[in-house]
């Protein structure tokens, strides 16, 4: 530890260690499920700039209005169920916002799990992508895991809006499935009020984490009669039975189940988890609907009351949405079976051309390197972690890996994220607050060569990590040079005297803003998030903000009085928590830091 007497500068030795308004949500309801290979684009009522039209309802409705869609009975219902974080920007994607990107990479290369390597991107119709990933069963808060499913699936949201695609993003929620029932029977509380109450509480946590809303949040509840529809259309294309109201997918009727998991039908036969159910033909048979018991919801059907199994709601929505055929079907790495290659077998056994052009899943969250799970102990909500760190620290742990990649949750990965965010919110606020006090017009061409190499290097690195199945994590590296650029023209005296450092530090400023929003992580203001991570780390430190004021004037009586020890002990005390001291001459300030026992893991840490 250095000594209080050499006023060591944190920052310095962080950057080094650190290298490494209402939103309207729309819901649609479809009355008749499309039937196959309606291409979706010209059925789906969002009008190509649908993005720029989501902030505005009203606008949005008006479109709507004036296109005739014979086929859908509910057109339009817009319920308000977010409200606006505080500390987020919502994203605009202006060319004029992306000025300093230029024009990215032709080719996007995702991974895709079905044929098992990354392949280039090409949409289906040219300019407009459909994707749906799985939401969440609600009935409960969500944990880290759905944090990283949803946050990853943003990010590639956002950089296909960047990309200037037409993006209809459809994400479900599960609000009938056994979870639920079960759950709710506990409680004594009726099951579709508990669940809307905890698809609630997850669109809290979405806009909390700054995930955009879906294009469309479709609820099981709601999409009964397509899911009846669906059905019947499997019975009738001969792939599935009926024994006792409950109806059964025959997986022998489909010689390619397994195709995306790779297993055949003697490992699901041999699988643990397969229920041994003597009325099904075969163990693998899965339920596509449940005849209704005590005390569940129901709904009448052509099988007598039930309601659907967990599988065939997606098979539904995403057909009524995007039609049999669409670009991306996404979610979590245990989604792929049964639940994904369910749904595979589903939707072809309903319409034959049924196509999905790209399956990609995130890997997994550990936590200490453990699987998370309820019963292991290690199991944490969103909630629970936004209590105690920024939701942007949060987000940025969550990118900071490939989303392929298993990641690790632990207290020293998320007081890194919190010091990193920190880092550059600061250097990005201190930029900002010098160049309010400047007139910025007029200096567009005149940004010295060396900034525009700085520049260029960033967006290449970008550009090249983005179109390369997102590594984010390489992005979130590249922030370091650019950063440092600003630290220099901001701090030192060589920086102070560049020729032209206002224009350098606006150019750089904007670059970083640019890449920051597309990551989801541009706060709306930068001194309100920085207060908000001080606030975070009082809160782990157990500490007040004026219990640290009155340390910084006990130490600085005690250095007056020539007690260095006692300095000494007050600043290591305030470093062990989590608090660093800043001394400059105007006087001694804080500043959130890794508290310095986690510090030595990260040094330990392979
Ligand atoms: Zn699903």
């Amino acid at each position: 530890m250095e000594s209080d007497r050499s006023l060591g500068n944190l920052d310095a030795k962080q950057e080094n260690s650190q290298r490494a308004g209402e939103e309207a949500t729309v819901s649609l309801q479809m009355g008749t499920l499309l039937k196959c290979y309606r291409p979706f684009f010209s059925v789906f009522p969002f009008p190509p700039r649908m993005i720029q039209l989501r902030s505005n309802p009203s606008a949005h409705a008006a479109i709507f209005r004036r296109k005739k869609l014979p086929s859908l009975t509910h057109c339009f219902s817009v319920s308000s169920l977010r409200s606006s974080h505080p500390s987020v920007a919502e994203p605009s994607f202006d060319k004029s916002d992306c000025e300093s990107i230029k024009s990215p990479s032709p080719e996007l290369w995702l991974y895709n799990t079905m044929t098992r390597r990354k392949e280039v991107f090409k949409p289906k119709v040219e300019g407009k992508v459909g994707m749906y990933v799985c939401g969440v069963t609600a009935y409960d808060l969500s944990h880290i895991g759905h944090a990283r499913v949803y946050v990853n699936f943003d990010v590639l949201y956002r950089y296909l809006k960047h990309l200037e695609f037409e993006v209809c993003y459809v994400r479900n929620f599960t609000d009938v499935d056994d979870k639920i029932i079960a759950r709710a029977n506990e409680l004594g509380v009726d099951p579709i009020s508990l669940s809307h109450r905890y698809c609630d509480e997850f669109s809290q946590d979405m806009v909390s984490l700054n995930c955009l809303p879906p294009s469309v949040e479709p609820r099981v509840s709601e999409h009964i009669p397509q899911i009846i529809d669906l059905i019947e259309q499997i019975i009738n294309n001969g792939y599935a039975y009926i024994v006792d109201g409950d109806v059964y997918f025959n997986v022998e009727k489909f010689p390619e189940y397994g195709q995306l998991s790779k297993r055949d039908l003697e490992d699901n036969r041999a699988g643990e988890r397969v229920a041994i159910d003597s009325r099904k033909k075969n163990p693998a048979d899965f339920a596509l609907w449940k005849s209704a018991k005590q005390g569940e919801p129901s709904w009448e059907s052509p099988w007598g009351p039930g309601r659907p199994g967990w599988h065939i709601e997606c098979s539904a929505m995403s057909a009524a949405y995007l039609s049999y055929s669409f670009d991306i079907h996404g979610g979590g790495i245990d989604l792929i079976f049964p639940h994904h290659e369910n749904e595979i077998a589903q939707s072809c056994a309903a319409c034959k051309k049924s196509n999905i052009s790209l399956w990609i899943h995130n890997g997994f969250v550990t936590v200490n390197s453990e699987k998370m799970s309820k019963s292991l102990g290690n199991f944490f909500t969103i909630r629970q972690v936004v209590d105690l760190y920024h939701p942007m620290a949060l987000r940025y742990f969550l990118i900071g890996a490939h989303y392929r990649s298993p990641i690790n949750y632990s207290h020293i990965q998320l007081e890194s994220a919190s010091d990193r965010v920190f880092y550059i919110y600061e250097t990005l606020h201190e930029c900002e607050s010098i160049l309010y006090q400047h007139d910025l017009t007029n200096m567009k061409d005149s940004v010295p060569p060396d900034t525009l190499d700085i520049i260029n290097k960033f967006h290449d690195v970008f550009v090249a990590s983005m179109s390369d199945d997102l590594h984010t994590p390489v992005v979130l590296a590249a922030l370091s040079d650019p950063l440092k650029v600003i630290n220099d023209l901001l701090h030192t005296r060589k920086g102070r005297k560049q020729n032209l450092r206002i224009e350098s530090l606006s150019a750089i400023e904007k670059s970083i803003r640019n890449v920051l929003t597309i990551l989801g992580l541009m706060p709306s203001s930068y001194s309100e998030v920085l207060q908000q991570l001080r606030e975070k780390a009082l809160k782990r430190a157990k500490l007040t903000e004026d219990d640290v004021f009155q340390k910084i004037k006990e130490r600085g009586d005690a250095r007056i009085n020539k007690e260095y020890e006692k300095s000494d002990a007050i600043r290591n005390d305030l470093a062990a928590l989590g608090i660093a001291l800043m001394d400059s001459p105007n006087g001694t300030t804080w500043r959130p830091s890794i508290p310095l026992s986690l510090q030595e893991q990260q040094i330990d840490a392979p």
